[in-house]
């Protein structure tokens, strides 16, 4: 008998145990045991020999009939012949230099043969296959677990390799359970039995060997509560630590900043807002650490509910810093900012108010002295409210007393940053964060990937938004409305309105030929067409249909200052004798840009962003009190895959359904990126996509466990499984570093 974490040789020979390792890094028993099938073969699905195909993996049950061993004529060696039959045709078996097989492969034996038909001299033929034999005579008699298998009516298939066959894998797997008398279960049993899930090595026997599926349903239903459940509890731990280290507590007063913002707000604010406020204000005045997440779609306020935060923060005499993803973003929240809260943000300036603070920003292409006179106030703590992009993070930037993060837009920001602004805090104690998204999480993500934040959702939209309507525009299939979409930017900016025409990508790389889809495109050309860029079709509409606008570009590879002065031009708007009226653009504009007065966005080339994406890029228009209007427009075919999705973005626009879509689209792995590393840890048969129930059930379950008995002192088989899976991520951090 041996322990689940022996090494294999413990239960199989030493050159199987070496190829498992090599070709399938299994090293202990456990491991093997985890090396789940991948399918069952069922008797129905073996093959005949009256139907072989050539070139075909096949599996047939057959009797040998004969055997004959001779030398071969042109070569050293021996060539053994077999044949085998099922009663309904026969096929002969090869194989070079093994004269041994003869011993095994006698006439009357029965068992399974596996491998790729080929043929020679136009009769097919297996060269070399895998089989297995069933037991004959005494051996039969004996409880013999590949007897057993034979008896079953399932036959595992397992992922296996070239060197190591499924067969291989399948006696390992045998040999191991009857090797094995205990095997710790990492699922408390009163949890276990609560949920109705069977003990750990019931799961092993019935997924290696079930007679039935639903044998197999019973072990998986177990296997994967198990996946979710250690990961909510790696999760939970996690969270448990942090949240047990030390914190300033920060409350806001009667008569401070909040008390004379709120009075001052020229709206009132949502429910939703209201209730995020308060969860908010009451873990800010905790002595540990906030972490907590905020989900809302463009525009539905969560800048407001983060400001709030950061002045009672201000209230109770810390800084709050605002770490943007952009530096066109952290101008945005500068602005926005700044005139949100108006008098109240000038303290000690001309017309600031008395109970004021000061807002600050840093960004790397700030001029040394207004950076050097931005640093001072940082860390003479005259500044309040600091707001920047990495260069917040610099070793250079010291803060008086750093109480708040807050980071808008996690997916642009890291960890180790959010870790690198933490340690800007006093070392005493840590900071309260806050981590602002408006890329909708569905549930089970955000349980998972986010897993040790806490999450608030705003999901109601401020009232006096308007709706965006959303159409696709087939450029191929109905050139003429091609021409109609540029009509509909000029009739809103003679309006008073401005637009947005996004592209994918820049266009240094190469000139293309139509942007505007004049009739000349011919179908099918547009394969090799490059995608549309921005300064292709800056000029094509400027000597084109937009001919009378002021037409500006934005993206990426322009200078800080260069996208500032565009920015502010757009801001300016029509009105404004340097305004500008439609903007194109990559999707540096994706993220926060917020210019009410933007009524239309079209989309060149829209198959080429995700879901997400698009939705993301339509938030930019209807948020003012007028309707938006988005045009996404395409040369895909109206029955392709694509061009559905985009029908779906313009079909709902509900952020969650889509991203909830996006992420069907691609691979669960991509999804869970960093939580998921360690080989252990790799989920196996939990879905991110489709589990949902399970992981908040498996959840629900870890935290509780982790509030009783934070270091599972009194949960053991947990506590090593942990362990082992956290080692095994440290490792693999350790090798990709
Ligand atoms: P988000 O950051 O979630 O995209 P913002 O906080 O930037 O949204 O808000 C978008 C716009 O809506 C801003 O101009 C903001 O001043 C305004 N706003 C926020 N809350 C309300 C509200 N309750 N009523 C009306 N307008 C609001
Ligand atoms: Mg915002």
């Amino acid at each position: 008998m041996t322990t689940p974490d022996a090494p294999l040789r413990r239960v199989v020979g030493g050159a199987t145990a070496k190829a498992l390792e090599k070709s399938l890094g299994l090293v202990t028993v456990d491991d093997l045991l985890r090396h789940y099938p991948r399918r069952y073969a069922e008797r129905g699905e073996l093959t005949e020999l009256s139907s072989l195909v050539i070139d075909q993996y096949v599996t047939v049950m057959a009797e040998v009939q004969s055997v004959t061993t001779r030398p071969m004529q042109a070569r050293r060696g021996s060539l053994t012949e077999v044949v085998i039959s099922d009663g309904r045709g026969t096929m002969k078996l090869t194989f070079f230099k093994q004269p041994y097989r003869e011993r095994e492969l006698r006439p009357g034996r029965r068992g399974l043969f596996s491998g790729k038909v080929g043929a020679y001299r136009g009769a097919r033929q297996l060269t070399h296959p895998d089989y297995l034999l069933l037991p004959e005579g005494d051996e039969a008699d004996e409880a013999d677990e590949t007897a057993e298998a034979f008896a079953n009516a399932l036959i595992p298939v397992y992922p296996a390799s070239g060197k190591v066959t499924s067969w291989t894998i399948a006696r390992a797997v045998a040999l191991a359970l009857h090797n094995v008398d205990d095997f710790p279960d990492p699922i408390p049993p009163d949890i276990r039995i609560a949920e109705g899930l069977v003990s750990l090595r019931d799961a092993y026997e019935l997924i290696h060997k079930p007679t039935s599926r639903h044998d197999v349903d019973i072990a998986v239903k177990r296997l994967r509560w198990e996946e979710a459940f250690v990961l909510q509890t790696v999760l939970a731990q996690r969270s448990a630590a942090a949240r047990a280290m030390p914190a300033v507590a920060r409350r806001s007063t009667d008569d401070g900043l909040v008390a004379a913002f709120d009075a001052q707000l020229p709206f009132t604010l949502t429910a939703g807002q209201v209730d995020v406020g308060a969860v908010l204000s009451a873990e800010l005045a905790h002595d540990h650490p906030m972490h907590r997440l905020l989900q809302g779609e463009v525009g539905s306020g969560k800048t407001v509910v983060a400001l709030r935060a950061m002045l009672a923060v201000v209230d109770s005499g810390g800084q709050a810093a605002l770490l943007a993803p952009t530096e066109v973003l952290a101008q945005q929240h500068l602005r926005s900012i700044t005139s949100l809260l108006g008098p109240l943000g000038h303290r000690g300036m001309l017309g600031g108010a008395e109970i004021g603070t000061r807002v600050v920003m840093l960004t790397g292409s700030q001029s040394t002295s207004s950076r050097r006179a931005a640093l001072l106030e940082v860390v003479s703590g005259d500044a309040g409210i600091v707001i920047g992009t990495h260069a917040l993070l610099q070793d250079k930037v010291e803060f008086h007393d750093l109480g708040f993060i807050v980071v808008d837009e996690q997916h642009r920001f890291g960890v180790e940053q959010r870790a690198a602004l933490a340690a800007k805090s006093r070392s005493d104690v840590r900071p309260h964060v806050l981590v602002m998204t408006a890329t909708p999480i569905p549930r089970t993500v955000a349980m998972t990937v986010f897993g040790d934040l806490e999450v608030s959702t705003l999901s109601e939209m401020p009232v006096g938004r308007s709706p965006i309507e959303t159409h696709v525009v087939p450029a191929l299939e109905r050139p003429t409305y091609m021409g109609r979409t540029w009509e509909r930017i000029v009739e809103e900016v003679r309006r008073g309105r401005q637009a947005y025409v996004v592209c994918p990508q820049i266009g240094d790389e190469s000139s293309s030929d139509d942007v505007l889809g004049t009739d000349d495109d011919e179908p099918g050309a547009d394969e090799k067409r490059p995608p549309r860029s921005v300064l292709e079709t800056v000029e094509r509409l400027r000597d084109g249909p937009l001919s009378d606008l002021r037409v500006e570009v934005m993206h990426g590879r322009m200078s800080a200052d260069e996208k500032d002065d565009v920015m502010r031009r757009f801001y300016g708007g029509p009105e404004s004798p340097d305004g500008i009226d439609v903007l194109v653009s990559t999707t540096v504009i994706e993220v926060g840009v917020d210019v009410p007065n933007a009524t239309v966005m079209v989309v060149l080339d829209a198959d080429r962003f995700g879901v997400s994406q698009l939705h993301q890029l339509r938030g930019r228009v209807g948020r003012g009190t007028e309707p938006g209007l988005c045009l996404l427009v395409t040369d895909v075919p109206t029955e392709s895959a694509a061009r559905s999705r985009l029908e779906d973005v313009a079909s709902t626009l509900d952020g969650f359904a889509l991203s909830e879509l996006d992420l069907r689209n691609r691979r669960e792995g991509d999804v869970l990126g960093a939580v998921q590393s360690g080989r252990k840890s790799s989920l196996r048969l939990l879905s991110v996509l489709r589990d949902g129930d399970v992981i908040a059930d498996a959840r629900d379950r870890a935290f509780a466990l982790i509030a009783e008995d934070p270091d599972l002192l009194r949960h053991s088989p947990l506590r090593d499984f942990v362990a082992s899976l956290v080692d095994d991520e440290h490792a693999e951090f350790l090798e990709k570093s």
